[in-house]
């Protein structure tokens, strides 16, 4: 756990205590803090009731408080907190901000912070295994992984300062004042979350600020194949290094398992300039690219059956993210490969940015509450079949498909019309796969 003098004598509400939350307590009250700690659950309170003073901060006295730490998954636009706190004259904040804060009480170390639309976790975890490799100390953290506060802090090694790569969602950028990385890189935009902001723009004006605290000698790394993305890079006043997916050789793609498709091709190009930018060489950052092992739910190969390779790409919960997934496999001497399970609950009423991967899909498979609006929408370009239930689908897809061919689950989609999380879904795509004979 991260315990730090910067905390000492301060006074802190904590508000949602989930697994961050609660290893926010932790850190504060180790680190001689005050804490007043809430969740509507009872049985969330209960599990601090020793550590912590007991306040709803909707309804304590917020004067004189250093900070109200919320979770990332708080509506600050929505959320009655905001007035509160505003009015009673103290930040919101969350975990990474706390992490920012105890950075100078760490041992010497280097943050490399990670954001964008699609491909934070990708990204985050192939830093994390090139650092690793190279023989850094590194952890993970932020939207990844075990909360950053519950983790050990690195000490240098022999090769040099552990490094710390973060995930960032700007719902997490947004509760940070002080973060000042190393390295700050953004991956690409696209809209996304837009009941979370004030249009597109607020959106956009959430990533920026990653970079806007950095200071004039860090990193920024920026991938460049969207408007907004440039735009941003050509704000900035640090050090910038633009890269993009055709940086990136295809000849060497192909050594890199985990690593297929354009737009790992853009995570792979930005992970050669982060690790660049922290001097690791390339003798350490190639190798390394081709023991990469995919994280589940994202372009995970779960099985082979009778020459059919089967995926599992639930994590592309959007049209932008599922559009590289079926750019991934090309037709083969005119026949197209892909075998298109897609659907849940829409994001919006159209694929268009799928669109021009069409050409790849050789049958489609609809699901969940778009199911229906979805087979209306791909019927005139493909063979598509209304499955309406992912195992359905699983099995219908199993019988159409030849040797060579693909079965991808990538919805395009939220999961939560019929499962818990997008980890669910995917655990039950995996499930009806491995029932298959
Ligand atoms: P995030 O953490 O940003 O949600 P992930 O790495 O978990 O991103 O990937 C989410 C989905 O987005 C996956 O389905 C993957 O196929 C797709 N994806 C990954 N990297 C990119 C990228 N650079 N551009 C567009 N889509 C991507």
């Amino acid at each position: 756990m991260i315990v730090s003098s910067a905390f000492a004598g301060k006074t802190y509400a904590v508000l949602g205590l989930a697994r961050s939350g609660l290893a926010t307590v932790e850190t504060l009250v180790t680190s001689g803090a005050r804490v007043v700690a809430w969740d509507s659950q009872e049985a969330a309170r209960d599990q601090v009731a020793d550590k912590a003073e007991i306040g709803d901060p909707m309804e304590i006295d917020l004067a004189g408080f250093d900070g109200i730490v919320v979770s990332p998954g708080v509506p600050l636009n929505k959320h009655p907190i905001t007035m509160r706190a505003a009015i009673a004259g103290v930040p919101i904040i969350g975990d990474i901000e706390l992490f920012a804060l105890a950075r100078p009480t760490l041992p010497p170390h280097k943050v490399i912070g990670i954001t964008g639309t699609n491909g934070k976790s990708t990204t985050t975890a192939l830093i994390h295994h090139i650092v690793g490799q190279a023989g850094f100390p590194v952890r993970m953290g932020g939207n990844i992984g075990l909360p950053i506060l519950g983790q050990e802090p690195l000490e240098p090694n022999l090769h040099g300062v552990g490094v710390y790569v973060l995930e960032l969602s700007s719902y997490q950028i947004d509760l940070t004042q002080s973060l000042d990385c190393d390295v700050a890189v953004l991956l690409n935009i696209t809209p996304d979350h837009l009941d979370r902001y004030n249009g597109f723009e607020g959106y956009v004006a959430s990533k920026a600020r990653l970079f806007a605290m950095q200071s004039a000698e860090h990193v920024a790394v920026i991938a460049t194949e969207d408007e907004p993305s440039r735009t941003i890079l050509q704000g900035l006043g640090n050090i910038v290094v633009p890269v993009a997916s055709g940086d990136i050789n295809p000849a060497g793609q192909c050594e890199w398992p985990a690593l297929q498709g354009p737009h790992n091709a853009q995570n792979a190009a930005v992970a050669i300039a982060v690790a660049r930018a922290i001097d690791i060489s390339d003798d350490d950052i190639f190798p390394a690219l081709a023991s990469y092992a995919s994280l589940p739910h994202r372009m995970q190969a779960v099985r082979e059956l009778n020459g059919v390779l089967y995926v599992n790409d639930s994590k592309a919960t959007n049209a932008a993210s599922t559009a590289p997934a079926l750019a991934a496999w090309p037709p083969v001497d005119g026949k197209a490969r892909i075998h298109w399970i897609v659907g849940g609950l829409a994001k919006t009423d159209n694929l268009d940015e799928c669109a021009s991967q069409f050409g790849n899909v050789a049958h489609a498979y609809t699901i969940g509450e778009a199911g229906h609006m979805f087979a209306d929408l791909l019927r005139p370009h493909m063979a598509v079949d209304d499955s309406e239930m992912l195992s359905a689908a699983v099995r219908r897809a199993a019988r159409v498909a030849q040797p060579g061919d693909v079965v991808l689950l990538s919805p395009a989609c939220a999961s939560f019309d019929q499962f818990r999380d997008f980890e669910a879904r995917g655990d039950a795509f995996v499930a009806a796969v491995a029932a298959l004979e």
